[in-house]
C-alpha cells in the first residue's frame, strides 16, 4: 500500500501520542500529521492500563516538568472532560501517615503541594481522617481535594475522535521496526507491509520510546525498564470499606507511590499497584517472560546499578508479588479490615520507566529534541493526568524546531 508523505509523524497511539496529535492538527491545520500505532487498537498499553487518577501534583519536585505539566495537564483534562461530558469524579484523596516517620515525610509533602500551588489541601487528624474514610486508620492525614478520577481509554477515544474529526490519520496495525533516511530531509519507518514517509518524527512509542530513539541512531543513555504494576479488585461486599482514594506516605526514593485503594469511575474498587521488575515490557502476567526484553535489560550496565542500590526494595517487592499475605499487610496498614477473601480479579499494568547508566531512576519527565525529531523518553505516572500539557510543550518545541 502506498501512503502520501506526512510532515509529522507520530508513533505510538497511547494517550500522549493522541494527544500530541490532536495539538499538533490543531496547531499546524495545513500540516499532514498521521498517527502509526501497532496494536490493532488505540490506548492499549499503559494507557489502558493505569489507575485512572487525574493527579493533583501534590508528589513531585517543584520546578520538575512533573510538577508542572502535572498542574497545568490536570485543569486542562478536566476542562476537556466537562467540554466532552466524559464521566469524572472529584472523589478526593487522603495519604496517610501511620507512624512517625511517616508522618514526618508526610509534612515534607504538604511542603511540597503547597510549593506546587495545589490548592485546598489541608492535614486531618486520626479523627478527621475517620470522618472523611470511616475504615481507614492512620495517626495524620493529607486530603487533597482536587484529585480526580476517569477512564483514560475514555479519554484517549475523544482525543482520537478530535484527530480524525481534524483530518489526522491513524494508523493501526503498523509497528515499526526500522527507520532510515533517504535524503537529508525525507524519514522512512518501515513496518513489516508498508514504508511511511515523513519530514518529522514525535515519538510516543512507551515502553519502546527507547528503541524508536535508537532506530534514528539516537542514544541518551537511557534505557527503559519494565516495572509491573500488579492490582487487586476489591469484592463487592469488601467496596464498603473505601470511598475514594487511599493512599500511604510514598517512599521519596522511587516514583512509585506505594500500594493503594482506588475508587475506579465504574464504581469498581482497585488496591495496589506494587512496582515489580518485568521481564517483558508488554507482560501482563507475573509469569510472562520476553527473551529479548530481559536480555537487553541485562545487558545494560544501568539495570545492575539501580538493582545494587536498590537491592532491599526489589526483594521486598518480589515477595509482595508472589505471596499475597505480604500484599495483604500492606493494605491493611491503610485499611485493617480488608481481609484475603475481599481481594479477587488480580490484573497488572507495566511502567515504561527510564533509567540513566549510572542506574538512576529517572524522577522527572525526559523529552528530547532533535531539528527533525521529538522522543518522548520518560513519561510514566503522572503523563496520563499531564498528556495535554505535555502535547502543548510538544507543539511549542515543533514550532520553535520542524521545518513543515
Ligand atoms: C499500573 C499503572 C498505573 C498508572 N496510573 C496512572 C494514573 O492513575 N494517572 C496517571 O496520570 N498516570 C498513570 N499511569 C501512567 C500512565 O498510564 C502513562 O504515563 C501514560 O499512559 C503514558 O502514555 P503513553 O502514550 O506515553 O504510553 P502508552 O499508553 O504505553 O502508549 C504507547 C503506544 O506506543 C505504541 N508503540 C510502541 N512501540 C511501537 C512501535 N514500534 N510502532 C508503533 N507503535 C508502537 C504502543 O502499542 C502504545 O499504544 C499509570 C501507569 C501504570 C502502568
Amino acid at each position: 500500500m502506498s501512503f502520501k508523505e506526512f510532515d509529522i509523524l507520530i508513533v505510538g497511539a497511547g494517550i500522549v501520542g493522541l494527544a500530541t496529535a490532536r495539538a499538533l492538527k490543531i496547531a499546524f491545520p495545513k500540516s499532514e500529521i498521521g498517527v502509526l500505532e501497532k496494536e490493532n487498537e488505540i490506548a492499549y498499553h499503559q494507557t489502558g492500563h493505569n489507575s485512572g487518577v487525574i493527579h493533583s501534583g501534590i508528589y513531585y519536585a517543584p520546578g520538575s516538568q512533573k510538577a508542572e505539566f502535572c498542574l497545568t495537564g490536570s485543569k486542562l483534562l478536566k476542562d476537556y472532560c466537562v467540554s466532552k461530558n466524559i464521566e469524572i469524579d472529584a472523589c478526593g484523596k487522603l495519604i496517610i501517615a501511620t507512624d512517625a516517620s511517616e508522618e514526618k515525610s508526610l509534612n515534607n509533602l504538604m511542603e511540597r503541594g503547597k510549593s506546587n500551588g495545589i490548592k485546598g489541601l489541608q492535614f486531618l487528624s486520626k479523627n478527621q481522617i475517620q470522618d472523611l474514610e470511616p475504615y481507614a486508620t492512620g495517626s495524620k492525614g493529607i486530603y487533597c481535594p482536587t484529585t480526580t478520577i476517569v477512564d483514560y481509554k475514555v479519554v484517549s477515544q475523544y482525543f482520537a475522535n478530535d484527530c480524525v474529526d481534524l483530518g489526522v490519520s491513524i494508523i493501526k496495525n503498523s509497528e515499526i521496526h526500522s527507520i532510515v533516511y533517504s535524503d537529508n530531509k525525507t524519514l522512512h519507518l518501515e513496518t513489516l507491509k508498508d514504508t511511511f514517509s515523513t519530514k518529522n518524527i514525535v515519538n510516543c512509542a512507551g515502553l519502546n520510546s527507547d528503541r524508536i530513539a535508537k532506530m534514528m541512531g539516537l542514544d541518551y543513555g537511557v534505557k527503559i525498564i519494565p516495572f509491573r504494576g500488579e492490582y487487586f479488585e476489591l469484592s463487592e461486599n469488601a467496596r464498603k470499606f473505601v470511598k475514594g482514594l487511599i493512599y500511604p506516605v510514598p517512599d521519596p526514593r522511587f516514583p512509585f507511590l506505594g500500594v493503594h485503594f482506588t475508587k475506579r469511575i465504574d464504581g469498581s474498587v482497585e488496591a495496589g499497584p506494587n512496582a515489580v521488575l518485568s521481564f517483558s515490557r508488554e507482560g501482563y502476567s507475573r509469569f510472562s517472560i520476553d527473551l529479548i526484553d530481559t536480555f537487553e535489560t541485562m545487558k545494560f550496565l544501568g539495570f545492575w546499578k539501580m538493582a545494587r542500590k536498590n537491592v532491599r526494595t526489589a526483594v521486598s517487592e518480589q515477595m509482595r508479588s508472589l505471596i499475597k499475605p505480604i500484599f495483604l499487610n500492606s493494605l491493611r496498614k491503610l485499611v485493617p479490615e480488608i481481609s484475603s477473601k475481599d481481594l479477587i480479579n488480580r490484573r497488572a499494568g507495566v511502567r515504561a520507566q527510564a533509567v540513566d547508566g549510572n542506574g538512576k531512576i529517572l524522577q522527572d519527565f525526559y523529552l528530547i529534541k532533535t531539528k527533525n525529531s521529538v522522543h518522548v523518553l520518560n513519561a510514566p505516572s503522572p503523563a496520563a493526568t499531564s498528556s495535554m500539557a505535555i502535547a502543548n510543550h510538544i507543539v511549542k518545541t515543533v514550532k520553535e524546531s520542524f521545518v513543515l
